[in-house]
C-alpha cells in the first residue's frame, strides 16, 4: 500500500455513435485505495470498467494502469499502438467481478478458481489449489470445493467469482454492481465478504455500486458521475452527508 498512482484516466472521451458517454474525464486511483463510482444509470460508470478491461477503446485520452498505457506501448523509444501481448500483461494486473458471475458451469468450484492461475500464471496445480482453498475460506465457502456452480446459491456463486478474481493476485479489483443480480436476501453475505476483503487486504478497489451503505463503509473516495463527468468527489462522510452539488443531493435522496 504505497500510495502510488495505480489507475489514471487522462482526458478520456468515449463515444458510442453521437452519444458522448465519457467526456474529457480525468481521475486517478492510488494504490491500496477503495474508490466508488456512484451516479444515475447511464452516466458512464460501467464504461470506465470496460475501458480498463480493454473490452472497448477510448476515442481520445490516455488510460494508465500501474504506469503502463492501455492503448499504446513504448517500443524502442517510440510510442506505438499496444500489441495484444502488452495489453494482456497490463490486464493481468486487473481482476474483475461482474453482475453475472460467469462461472464455468462444467467445472467444480475449486477448478473454477485454479484454471487461470495454472494456465495463465503458470502455477503448479498444487500451489493453485492451496491458494484456492485459502480464498474459499476467505469468502466463507471452504466446504464447497467440490460443488458445481449450479449447486450453489447466486450469492455463493458470486463469492466464488470474487475468490476466482483474487486468485490471479491482481493489483486492482473492479467490481461492477456485483449484487444487482442477486435475490435481496443474498446481497448482505456478498457485501460482507467484500467489506472484509477491503478492510483486511491491501488490494486496490474500483467499485460501481448502488449499495450506498456499502460505499460509505469501504470507500476512501466516492466519485459522483453525471453525464460522463465527475461532478463531485470526496470522502464518503462528505459526499453522503454534505454533498455540494444539487445533482448529487437529488441522486442521493432518490436512492437512500
Ligand atoms: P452506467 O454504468 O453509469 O449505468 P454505462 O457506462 O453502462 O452507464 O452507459 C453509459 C451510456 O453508454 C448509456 O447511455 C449506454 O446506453 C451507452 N452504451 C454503453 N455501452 C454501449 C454500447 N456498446 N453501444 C452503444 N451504447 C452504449
Amino acid at each position: 500500500m504505497d500510495g502510488s498512482e495505480l489507475i489514471r484516466f487522462d482526458r478520456v472521451t468515449k463515444r458510442f455513435g453521437d452519444n458522448t458517454v465519457l467526456d474529457d474525464l480525468d481521475f486517478s486511483v492510488s494504490s491500496g485505495k477503495h474508490v466508488t463510482l456512484i451516479g444515475p444509470s447511464g452516466s458512464g460508470k460501467t464504461t470506465i470498467l470496460r475501458l480498463l478491461m480493454t473490452l472497448i477503446k477510448p476515442d481520445q485520452g490516455k488510460i494508465q494502469v500501474d504506469g503502463e498505457c492501455l492503448t499504446h506501448e513504448n517500443r524502442g523509444g517510440k510510442l506505438v499502438e499496444a500489441s495484444e501481448k502488452h495489453t494482456r500483461e497490463v490486464r493481468k494486473k486487473i481482476g474483475m467481478v461482474f453482475q453475472q458471475f460467469n462461472l464455468f458451469p462444467n467445472m467444480r468450484v475449486l477448478r473454477n478458481i485454479t484454471e487461470a492461475p495454472v494456465h495463465v500464471l503458470g502455477l503448479s496445480k498444487d500451489e493453485a489449489e492451496e491458494r484456492a482453498r485459502e480464498l474459499l475460506d476467505l469468502v466463507g465457502l471452504g466446504n464447497k470445493c467440490d460443488a458445481y456452480p449450479t449447486q450453489l446459491s447466486g450469492g455463493q456463486q458470486q463469492r466464488v467469482a470474487i475468490a476466482r478474481a483474487l486468485a490471479m493476485r491482481p493489483q486492482v479489483m473492479l467490481l461492477d454492481e456485483v449484487t444487482s443480480a442477486l435475490d435481496p436476501e443474498l446481497v448482505a453475505g456478498v457485501l460482507d465478504v467484500l467489506r472484509d476483503i477491503a478492510h483486511t487486504t491491501d488490494i486496490t478497489m474500483l467499485c460501481v455500486t448502488h449499495e450506498m451503505n456499502f460505499a460509505r463503509d469501504i470507500s476512501d473516495e466516492v466519485l459522483m458521475f453525471d453525464s460522463g463527468r465527475v461532478i463531485e468527489a470526496g470522502p464518503p462522510e462528505k459526499i453522503f452527508t454534505e454533498p455540494e452539488h444539487e445533482r448529487t443531493r437529488e441522486f442521493l435522496s432518490a436512492v437512500l
